[in-house]
């Protein structure tokens, strides 16, 4: 069984909301896709913390003023997106943002 697809991405408000081909529509919270940013830096950060955070945790202390920059598609299996820190080397896979999507 293949992965949901995404089918349209829109802003509300401050929230990314994408709806997805098996009906689903999740919303994304800044603050909490920056938290959860896969990407090596943040993962460093994960792995210095102390005590260490596995690498699937939420990093503390992201402002609740962070907001969306971009979102741009990598291939046909994730999204770069970029916050308002500047931080933009996550790439964030359909498979995770389904399950990190609460339902909209
Ligand atoms: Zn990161």
């Amino acid at each position: 069984m293949s992965a949901p697809r995404p089918v349209a991405l829109t802003l509300e408000g401050s929230d990314l909301v994408i709806a997805w081909n098996d009906g689903h529509r999740k919303r994304y919270a800044p603050q909490r896709l920056r938290g959860l940013c896969p990407c090596a830096g943040c993962n460093e950060a994960r792995r210095h913390a102390d005590p260490p955070l596995p690498l699937d945790a939420t990093l503390p202390d992201i402002p609740q003023t962070i907001a969306y920059r971009s979102v741009s598609p990598v291939g046909n299996y994730a999204y770069k997106i970029g916050f308002s820190d500047g931080h933009d080397t996550g790439i964030f896979t359909l498979e995770n943002l389904y399950r990190w999507g609460d339902d909209a």
